[in-house]
């Protein structure tokens, strides 16, 4: 696998695929790489697509006081994983290229990102999406490939895409877990043994909410009841939040009629974990 560091490198390197007329797909990620993020590499692989992946640690969506300064960078083991799966390209910039200074245009999100990961981590959506409307700019991918795991932040790109008329597609694949059920994080890594264990509650209180759903419960609060019981009952987690929004709107409503999910984020010890689990006909 190629590893480049500059804009101009991937410009270079992009010429003779796009001439060729391969298409061009792109996985962002922060590095770090597990399943959940191969899961992408397999999906953007199929069809023969040129595969972009980027690694960069995004110094403008982590707020103060979150784990920039110690977020899990392991270049070496990345590009081995990426390349085995075959990747075609890692851009991986140092910060300094992605911004040579304070930007004087940014993304805003709006409604969609005025609630949960929104509100717990100030600034957290507008500094994804300029970044991925950046990396959009770079690598002008066809297609590009997030993960269901971070689903607000995928539902917050498409309506980048839509509303600012990116010619980008957009494909969203299911979260990836580990047999025990705990959703893949790069943040897993930061977990104790005794802390993994405790981190569990949050998978399982996303499927208590599916489970009820199932069985044909709609009242938002007897669903979301489900799940804070089981968070509640695990001795050691901080719950941010555990709700049951409408796909749509990631609002909450009294009753769940249209397509839905159970969506939750706790800390355990230094850790914060983010889950969720769809519920009903939900084709993202
Ligand atoms: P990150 O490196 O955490 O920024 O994630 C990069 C991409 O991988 C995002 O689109 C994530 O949603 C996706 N991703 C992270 N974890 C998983 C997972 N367990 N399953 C599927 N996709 C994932």
């Amino acid at each position: 696998v190629q590893i480049v560091r500059t804009i101009p490198e991937v410009r270079r390197a992009l010429a003779a695929p796009r001439t060729s007329g391969r298409r061009i797909a792109l996985v962002p990620t922060m590095g770090a790489l597990h399943e959940g993020h191969l899961a992408l590499v397999d999906g953007a692989k199929g069809g023969g697509a040129y595969v972009v992946m980027s690694v960069f640690v995004n110094p403008l969506q982590f707020a103060p006081g979150e784990d920039f300064e110690r977020y899990p960078r392991d270049m070496e083991a990345d590009a081995a994983m990426a390349g085995e799966r075959g990747v075609d390209l890692i851009f991986a910039p140092e910060t300094g290229e992605m911004y040579a200074g304070e930007p004087e245009v940014t993304v805003r999100a709006g409604r969609l990102a005025g609630d949960w990961e929104g509100r717990v981590r100030p600034g957290h959506f507008d500094g994804v999406l300029t970044v991925v409307a950046k990396l959009f700019g770079i690598v002008q991918p066809d297609v590009a490939w997030f993960g269901q795991k971070d689903l607000q932040q995928a539902l917050l790109v498409r309506a980048m895409t839509r509303d600012l008329n990116m010619p980008v597609g957009l494909e969203i694949i299911p979260t990836v877990r580990d047999v025990d059920g705990l959703a893949l994080s790069s943040r897993n890594r930061y977990l104790s043994s005794a802390e993994r264990m405790r981190a569990l509650a949050l998978s399982g209180a996303l499927n208590a909410v599916k489970a009820s759903y199932d069985g044909g419960e709609r009242d938002v609060e007897e669903l979301e009841y489900h799940g804070h019981a089981k968070l509640l009952a695990t001795p050691g987690i901080k719950i941010d939040y555990m709700a049951v929004v409408e796909l749509q709107t990631f609002r909450r409503p009294a009753l769940l009629a249209e397509a839905g999910a159970a969506i939750g984020a706790i800390r355990v010890g230094g850790t914060r974990l983010i889950d969720n689990v769809l519920l009903g006909p939900s084709t993202l």
